[in-house]
């Protein structure tokens, strides 16, 4: 039988993140001043970002070195294994072979971990003390917090209310890594103060949780602020998830007919898919790239591509990208870490140019497909990832009719030790579809 783990040594781990910013034909559209309506003056970033990522953001070097500082940490469990699904081929009586990289290995157990180790870094070589964000499902939080750790940086994170409640051991994950958090909106800012008196009750959402954030790293010395998705230099540090993934499919000699990821601002499916949209730009190899997202917060499939902000109080340049309108409040649904109303600027230009496709699923089917992989696969994946899972058992079931033997890579990007009380409702039928 075909091997079911494929690892690599801790020695072929990536030396270099692969920036896509360096291969579009015609350069992307750039982030504008709101009130000039004109590209910005990345000065304008300086108060909230450290430099090295403002010139990352911006970059055409084609690959960026990764700091021996950031190697070293990631050497704690990375190379990720990848996987071959034998038994979820077999359950689906698919011609198709499965293959699936599990960034559930880290510490937090999300891919997040790629960016935050990466941001903090160059926060602290930059001497800041202080790092304000936001999280949804609180994987960015927790994967900040951990990174803030290693680098002796402060850490207060404005975590999303709806998950706030639903997910109170993110909470404590985040105070066991030495950071501070708080429900979103909270009496703790200006913007924070506003909403909750126009909307007590609020679930909150990731829009309001980046203007509390940006607002209090604005407003405080020496504090920056730090973005878990969206921005381009986070897709760069997810690419060492594809540029691995890569070598392990070679060491079986396979290369991906089909890449999928789910798709909340867009950077674990940016980091399994750009090495791919690479080869493709070089006419190397014609992979097919999914973006999968929930049907309660479409973005790519029902958004329009135009400028709009990333936040809610408006205090963000305009990207231009796949929006839904940044004053959206997407239902509440288990897939927190999918509820943005945008998606990353990179990811939007690619699907406007057809270089990648994009569908929507129902939270309850992707549910069932999760407990499908679950019995079969042994892990229990986090409900964003159960969207790319759904995606793949779908086009491995195409594969079936067509007797295809595509190759299908999807990226597991967590795992949903901490969504058990999801699982629950599903199972006691008090699951809906928004
Ligand atoms: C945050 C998160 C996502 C969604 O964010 P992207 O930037 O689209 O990757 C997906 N899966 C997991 C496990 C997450 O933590």
């Amino acid at each position: 039988m075909d091997p079911t783990k494929i690892i690599l040594d801790e020695n072929e781990l990536p030396k270099k993140w692969y920036n896509i910013l360096a291969d579009f034909p015609t350069p992307l559209a750039p982030p504008l001043n709101p009130a000039t309506q004109e590209p910005i003056d990345p000065n304008d970033l300086a108060l909230i970002f450290p430099q090295a990522l403002i010139k990352q953001e911006m970059s055409s070097e084609r690959y960026i070195n990764i700091p021996e500082e950031i190697r070293d940490v990631y050497r704690l469990w990375r190379p990720s294994p990848l996987y071959r699904a034998h038994r979820l081929e077999k359950l689906l009586d698919t011609p198709a072979k499965i293959y699936y990289k599990y960034e559930g290995v880290s510490p937090p157990g999300s891919h997040k971990t790629n960016t935050s180790i990466a941001q903090a870094y160059y926060n602290m070589k930059e001497g800041v003390e202080r790092i304000t964000t936001e999280t949804g499902a609180g994987q960015w939080g927790s994967a900040l917090s951990l990174a803030c750790n290693y680098f002796d940086i402060e850490c207060k994170v404005y975590m999303v209310r709806s998950s706030f409640e639903q997910k109170p051991y993110r909470k404590s994950l985040i105070n066991l890594w030495g950071a501070t958090v708080t429900p979103s909106p909270s009496p703790e800012t200006q913007f924070g103060r506003k909403i909750l008196e126009e909307m007590p009750d609020t679930s909150g959402s990731l829009g309001i949780a980046i203007s509390e954030a940006i607002e209090d790293a604005a407003l405080n010395d020496n504090t920056k602020y730090s973005l878990g998705s969206v921005l381009n230099h986070v897709m760069l540090h997810q690419t060492i998830i594809g540029l691995e993934a890569q070598e392990q499919l070679a060491q079986v000699e396979q290369y991906a007919d089909i890449v999928i990821g789910c798709c909340g601002g867009g950077s674990n499916l940016a980091g399994i898919s750009l090495p791919y949209i690479r080869d493709k730009l070089e006419g190397k190899h014609d992979t097919s790239v999914i973006a999968v997202e929930p049907s309660a917060c479409p973005s790519l499939t029902k958004g329009k591509y135009e400028y709009d902000f990333g936040d809610m109080a408006e205090m963000t340049p305009l990207l231009k990208m796949y929006t839904l309108g940044h004053d959206f409040i997407p239902p509440a649904i288990h897939a927190g870490g999918l509820r943005y109303h945008g998606s990353a600027p990179i990811i939007s230009r690619l699907l406007s140019d057809n270089l990648i496709s994009a569908v929507a699923y129902h939270q309850v089917e992707v549910f069932e497909a999760a407990v499908a992989f679950t019995r079969s696969e042994g892990i229990v994946p986090a409900p964003e990832s159960s969207h790319a899972i759904k995606c793949t058992m779908d086009e491995a079931l195409k594969c079936k009719q067509s007797g295809e033997e595509k190759t299908i890579l999807f990226n597991l990007s967590g795992h949903g030790h901490f969504d058990m009380s999801a699982y629950d409702r599903y199972f006691n039928n008090e699951m809906g579809d928004e």
